[in-house]
């Protein structure tokens, strides 16, 4: 039994004692409160930049421990977060006081081969289930990163190496069990509650909270991956070429083109590529990034799981990290430009700016496919702020945001809820840049059911009623 220790409720009073001892003698997993052994590692997220203390930390083992959790937030009226894999680089799965509902240690995945489907429950990250497929030949889309977390990534739409062949993660959703506001239990698939799973797919964490995510999987490899370097006094006729290659490929293959800071400490542009498909036609699609003369070449045969974690090493844990996206139609020659200019005065080493190539079959759905709604765009522009922290934060975060108000006028006007620093009084809304057309009917969905804004921890579409 834990002693009295101070958790507040939203408006700053003490959460009943006897409560929170009737939640914690009923959960199946732990509670955490301020001090105890493993609270500081529950509280602790990729990104280093963020340090907030929650009041309590439920450590869910299953369903009803995330019901519990969200009826007792909701009677002791406290703030709530809701944790998948920590990955997200705005830290929304961890509050200041409140509760925080934490889901990683729910890990559970069973893949139907047969069936083509996998469930997953929302603790794993993209390394864990893509584990569990493979043990079939099978995947869906996925992130790039394999510590990323499954749950957040598919409520902001996922965008990953096999997305031009299957599609956004979210288009591979077949169903979704959800624990809503009011601490019900819901399943929400193209046949029940059809509104709610429209909006689970690229709405965000706004609705409710996801138990289970019901995948299909597909067949997939053999593959070639990897990435080639090149040196960076070509820089501007590099990412043109990158460009041009890039509109050139075929489904089975997807990239991602930047320009970064190598280990030997001088920038260079990197192309890193994954084809899906036969070697052959593997060796004929990456001819080109060959014969245009790279320094470094590392593209060869390789496992799905290699591929996933390739670029793992660029972005690890603990890091300071601060981020901001956007959607392109195009690379401009002013936009490559424009990137330079401010590359050549990058305040990190670790810092860079990536394109996540999109297009294929992640534009082939319409609105009715879900929420996300960016689908149209060719690539995302990622622009990542990276230092070992704490000191100087403000210099790096104020040349990322700088890049990203440079490079707003030559994008769609979008921005990916997934990857998305917080910048309060910047010159987009934030919210409206993310759901773009699908805003009016999440807000409509938000106001069926979260009328309170009981889930507001995250890129936020409040509902009318609680403004
Ligand atoms: C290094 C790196 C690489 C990345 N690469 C890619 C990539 O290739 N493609 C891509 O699409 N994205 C990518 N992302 C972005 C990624 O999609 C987001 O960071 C995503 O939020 C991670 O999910 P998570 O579960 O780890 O998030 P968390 O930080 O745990 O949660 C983020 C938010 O999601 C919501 N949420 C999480 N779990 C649930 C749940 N079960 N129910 C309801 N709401 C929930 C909550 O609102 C929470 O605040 C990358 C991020 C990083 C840091």
């Amino acid at each position: 039994m834990t002693a009295q220790r101070e958790v507040l409720d939203i408006s700053g009073r003490q959460v009943s004692e006897s409560a929170v001892r009737r939640f914690e003698a009923r959960l199946g997993g732990r509670l955490l409160h301020q001090g105890d052994a493993g609270y500081d590692g529950a509280r602790s997220v990729w990104n280093g930049m963020i340090d907030r203390r929650p009041g309590l930390i439920a450590r869910c083992a299953g369903v009803s421990d995330v019901i519990d959790a969200v009826r007792f937030a909701r009677e002791q009226e406290m703030l709530v977060s809701v944790r998948g894999g920590g990955h997200n680089v705005s830290g929304a799965a961890v509050c200041d006081g409140g509760l925080m509902v934490d889901l990683s240690p729910m890990k559970g995945a069973r893949v139907d081969p047969s069936a083509g489907t996998a469930l997953a429950q929302p603790g794993l990250t993209w390394a864990e289930l893509d584990r569990e497929a493979q043990a079939f030949g099978m995947a869906t889309t996925g992130g790039t990163v394999s510590d990323t977390g499954i749950a957040g990534l598919t409520l902001g739409g996922g965008i990953g190496w096999l997305g031009r062949k299957h599609g956004l993660t979210c288009d591979n959703l077949l169903s979704a069990d959800v624990v809503t506001a009011d601490g019900r239990f819901v399943t929400a698939s193209r046949t029940e509650n059809e509104d709610l799973f429209w909006g689970l797919r690229g709405g965000g964490g706004n609705f409710g909270i996801i138990t289970s995510f019901q995948y299909r999987v597909h067949p997939v490899g053999p593959f070639t991956g990897g990435r080639a370097f090149y040196p960076f006094d070509e820089a501007r006729e590099t990412l043109r070429f990158y460009r041009d290659f890039s509109m050139e490929i075929p489904r089975e293959m997807n990239t991602i083109g930047g320009v970064r800071t190598g280990p030997d400490g001088l920038p260079d542009i990197t192309i890193g590529v994954c084809y899906n498909g036969p070697l052959e036609a593997a060796q004929r699609a990456v001819a080109p990034l060959r014969e245009f003369g790279p320094k470094e070449d590392a593209i060869r045969p390789r496992e799905y799981g290699d591929i996933q974690s390739m670029i793992d090493y660029a972005t690890p844990p603990g890091v300071h990290y601060y981020q901001k996206s956007c959607f392109l139609d195009t690379i401009s020659d002013e936009l490559i430009d424009v990137i330079l200019d401010h590359f050549a005065r990058v305040t990190s080493p670790r810092s860079g700016v990536f394109f996540q190539q999109m297009g294929g079959a992640m534009r082939d759905g319409g609105p009715d496919a879900g929420a996300f709604t960016h689908r149209g765009a060719e690539y995302d522009l990622i622009v990542s702020s990276a230092w070992e922290g704490p000191g100087d934060g403000e210099a790096h975060v104020k040349w990322a945001r700088d890049l990203a108000r440079a490079v707003q006028p030559l994008s769609t006007g979008g921005i990916y809820v997934n990857g998305h620093s917080p910048e309060s009084g910047g010159p987009v809304d934030q919210a409206r840049a993310a759901y773009g057309a699908s805003y009016d009917r999440l807000l409509a969905l938000k106001g069926k059911y979260d009328p309170t804004n009981f889930f507001r921890q995250n890129l936020n579409i409040p509902p009318v009623a609680s403004r």
